[in-house]
This record gives structure tokens, C-alpha cells and sequence, in this order.
């Protein structure tokens, strides 16, 4: 085990164990405040260290690393200096860190400087993304989708068990949690209409993603095995995949989705390292029919972590945020079915180069059990005066899923995204906006209250919605963190 996995491990740094930031963890993110440029910084508990002021103040000069990586305004220069520099810094981070460690505990100044708390700074895109991949690897997902829009005597497409099934998104617009998205326009087609309109998407969902950052490149011609793929990969971020269902419906044939899906998607800012995570690795599903030899793979490739869909209403009238959270939906990265790294030697195996930052996402991820939907609450949206959506927590049951599971107020639906027969779930579909688009609901993924500062409004209020979504692992937690304001 790498020694900063180690679960004995403490912090002198005070860390709830609710916080998804144990030093165990130590994901790396760019940040500014108004006084520091943007540069690379490694949450722990609430706070964030800034890798910049401990280069200045020589924690690092025993690591043979050039230490302007950290002064940039994303992460690329530093995963490029490779896997042993990443789990180095990490490992020397551990050790500051740690309890039994005075180094910096002891250094009234250095502390000061090198520990900013997260609510104090302003969380930037993690890395400049050249390319985006989205696959499509979840198979009660695909099956799910299947059975619902095709025939469910046949869910599954007859390549689905063969290939990692993919497509190429839009890397310009995928943005950090938190920034606003412009609520798309598009062509609309109902099913009962003879020719399309045009106008602002009335059927907006996003599908909740883990998606990995390439840490490796490889030059144009070259492949990547699946036993080499691990080196290419540097981190895991949660990925919002936001989807405009009826623009894609009437668009997607026959080469796939685009303008219903390249508006916007939202990365979390925290990129948790494989190294983190590799306590967390458990065996994956068999596969049967067996893949082709280029797609074998051994060892446990599949990731525990748990991932959770939660509605934090609402908004009120006065913009404070008041509602409860309301988990919606449960799921885990472990139901995959082509790991990541099978999805890596998929994606180069005809020659296709990667490069340093390029995010492959994973496709929504729906879990196999009929119970992996639990549902602890229940929430109801209605509109209240001057179009302000209010969320009324535990209204009615929510109705467990076989199909498309909802709840309706006169302009307000609410739909689990792709749920089907077996829940694994997730993804959530808000149908009906509100088309002065006030405000507001939140979706995100984690079992715990936001232990950080709440999204701050804009005070216009043209945003709508909020959506949050966080995924953390089986214990000790592994966090991603993602909100998404969505505006018309
Ligand atoms: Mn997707």
C-alpha cells in the first residue's frame, strides 16, 4: 500500500470525518482569491494548500521537481513531469500533513500562508482540456435505455458486449462546477409533429459521470494496452454530462448526439489521483461473451465509490437557500462494465493519440440491483409567485422506478433519468422549466450535507437552476464535487 493510503493516518489539520477531504485523499485543483494568481492547490479537510507558497517555503526542495508546475493555471505542466513526481508531491504532502509531522505544524507563518480555507477561494477549470471522450459503459444503463426505447426482449445493441461504445464530445464548453450554463436552443421535433420548431430545450437532464484525466500522452499511431493504460491516467473528477433530450432525439441519427449535448458539461474541480483511490479497487463484471484479446485485462479494475444523486431545494423568494436535501438516488463507479482501462486501449487501439488533460467521461451510470435506488425522500417542485420554484420536501412518495419514474405539479416534472426496471439510476430530469427562469433546485451527489460554502447566487436572479452533484466513496470518502448553475 502507497504510504499515504495508509486509513491510520491523521492530520494535525483538523478534519471532520464527514469531510470528504481525509488525508487520504489530498485531490489536487487550480485556484485564485483576489490576491493570489491562479496556481495548484490540494484540499484537506476545509482548506486548501497552496502548492506555490509551499514550494516558496522549500517543503519541496528535497523532490527533484521544477517547481514553476505549480504556478499555472492548470494542472497540465504538473502531471507533466509524470506518475512518479505526482505520487512524490503527494506523498510529501501526506507527511506535512500528518500529525506526527512538525515541519509545517509548527511554522506560525508558513502555516498561515500555505493553508487557505476552501470557502476563502475560488475553485478554476482543473485542466485545459484538449480532447473529451464520452462512453457509454454502464450495462444496467444501456440495458435500462435499451428496454425502454428499443425492445426489451433485445435491450442491449449487438456491438454493446464487444466495444466500449463512445463518442466524441465538445471539449470547448465543458466547465468547472459552479458555472453557469445558458439553457440551449435547439430544433424540437414531438413525436406527433410533422416538422420541427425552434426554441429553448423543455426536456434538460444531466447524466452523472466519472470521467478520467489522461496523464500520458502517446504520439499518433501509437496504442495503448489495457496493462499500460493505468500509466496514462492521472485522476478521476465527477463529470455532469448535460443532455437536451429533445434536441438529441430528433438529431441523434445517425451519427449521434451534438448540439444536445455540446452547450455544456461540468467537471468537478478536485481531480482525485488513481493513487488515492487504488484502496478502493474491487473486481469488476465478468464478461461474457468473451472480449477480443486487445480488451483482456487482470487484477480488480473496477472502482468502489459510491455515487448519489440529491435534490438541496430551494430558493426562496428572498434567494436564501433554506430547503432540505433530499437524496434521490444511489449508484456506484464499481458497476462499469469496461473499466476504464479497457476503455483506453478501445480508444487508441486504431492509432488515436491522447494528450495530457484530455477527459474521458463514463457514460451515465446506472447500478444492477432493484433496490440500488434508494430513494429517502421525496420532493416536490410547484411555482409560487413571480416564477420562483420552490421545492416542498417530502410532499408525496416517490415512485419507484419501472420506466420513467415522476411526480408532477402543474409546470414542474420531475423524472429519474433512464431508471427502468433495474435502478442503479442516475441521472435526474427536471422537465417544464420555468421560463423566467428564477431559480432554483439543486441536484448533487453525496450522502452528507455540504460541509462547504453555498453556492452563491447571482443577484439578478437569471439563474434557475442549480445543480450539484458529488460523489464520494465507501469509507474513508473519496469526493468529487460539482454544482452547475444553469441559466435561460
Ligand atoms: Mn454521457
Amino acid at each position: 500500500m502507497l504510504k499515504a493510503n495508509d486509513p491510520s493516518l491523521r492530520s494535525w489539520i483538523p478534519v471532520s470525518p464527514d469531510s470528504d477531504f481525509p488525508i487520504q485523499n489530498l485531490p489536487f485543483g487550480i485556484f485564485k482569491t483576489a490576491h493570489r494568481s491562479p496556481r495548484v492547490g490540494v484540499a484537506i479537510g476545509e482548506f486548501v494548500l497552496d502548492l506555490v507558497a509551499v514550494a516558496e517555503f522549500g517543503y519541496f526542495d528535497a523532490l527533484n521537481i521544477n517547481k514553476k508546475v505549480f504556478g499555472s493555471d492548470a494542472l497540465n505542466d504538473f502531471i507533466a513531469l509524470g506518475k512518479p513526481a505526482w505520487r512524490a508531491v503527494r506523498e510529501r504532502i501526506s507527511d506535512l500533513l500528518n500529525e506526527k509531522n512538525m515541519a509545517l505544524q509548527s511554522q506560525k507563518e508558513a502555516r498561515k500562508q500555505c493553508l487557505l480555507l476552501q470557502s476563502d477561494v475560488q475553485m478554476l477549470l482543473p485542466v485545459r482540456i484538449g480532447d473529451y471522450t464520452d462512453f457509454y459503459s454502464s450495462i444496467d444503463h444501456a440495458t435500462n435505455m435499451g428496454k425502454m426505447f428499443r425492445d426489451p426482449a433485445n435491450a442491449l445493441l449487438p456491438n454493446w458486449k464487444h466495444i466500449p461504445v463512445g463518442y466524441h464530445g465538445r471539449a470547448s464548453s465543458i466547465v468547472v462546477s459552479g458555472t453557469p450554463l445558458h439553457r440551449p436552443k435547439g430544433q424540437l421535433k414531438p413525436a406527433d409533429a410533422e416538422v420541427p420548431t425552434f426554441g429553448a430545450t423543455k426536456l434538460l437532464d444531466f447524466e452523472l459521470e466519472v470521467a478520467f484525466i489522461i496523464g500520458k500522452p502517446t504520439k499518433l499511431g501509437d496504442s495503448i494496452s489495457t496493462a499500460e493504460a493505468e500509466n496514462h491516467i492521472f485522476g478521476l473528477t465527477l463529470f455532469n454530462d448535460w443532455s437536451a433530450r429533445d434536441i438529441q432525439s430528433w438529431e441523434y441519427v445517425p451519427l449521434g448526439p451534438f448540439l444536445s449535448k455540446n452547450f455544456g458539461s461540468s467537471t468537478s474541480p478536485w481531480v482525485v489521483t488513481l493513487d488515492a483511490l487504488e484502496p478502493f479497487r474491487v473486481k469488476g463484471y465478468t464478461q461474457d461473451p468473451k472480449v477480443l484479446p486487445y480488451l483482456e485485462y487482470s487484477g480488480d479494475r473496477n472502482i468502489d465509490i459510491n455515487l448519489e444523486v440529491s435534490i438541496l431545494p430551494a430558493v426562496s423568494s428572498s434567494g436564501v437557500e433554506n430547503g432540505q436535501e433530499t437524496v434521490v438516488c444511489h449508484s456506484n463507479y464499481k458497476y462499469m462494465y469496461w473499466t476504464m482501462e479497457q476503455q483506453l486501449a478501445h480508444h487508441t487501439v486504431n492509432g488515436c493519440n491522447v494528450n495530457i488533460g484530455d477527459m474521458m467521461a463514463s457514460g451515465t451510470i446506472s447500478g444492477p440491483e432493484e433496490g440500488s435506488v434508494s430513494v429517502s425522500g421525496n420532493v416536490r417542485g410547484k411555482f409560487c409567485r413571480r416564477s420562483k420554484l420552490i421545492y416542498q420536501p417530502a410532499v408525496t412518495a416517490f415512485p419507484r422506478a419501472t420506466g420513467f419514474s415522476s411526480f408532477s405539479s402543474p409546470n414542474f416534472l420531475m423524472t429519474h433519468s433512464c431508471t427502468g426496471i433495474s435502478s442503479g439510476l442516475s441521472g435526474i430530469q427536471l422537465y417544464g422549466f420555468p421560463f423566467s427562469a428564477s431559480c432554483a433546485s439543486s441536484l448533487r451527489a453525496c450522502v452528507k450535507p455540504d460541509p462547504f460554502r453555498k453556492p452563491s447566487f447571482s443577484s439578478n436572479w437569471n439563474t434557475f437552476r442549480i445543480m450539484r452533484s458529488r460523489s464520494c466513496a465507501v469509507s474513508p470518502r473519496r469526493t468529487f464535487r460539482s454544482i452547475c448553475f444553469c441559466r435561460e
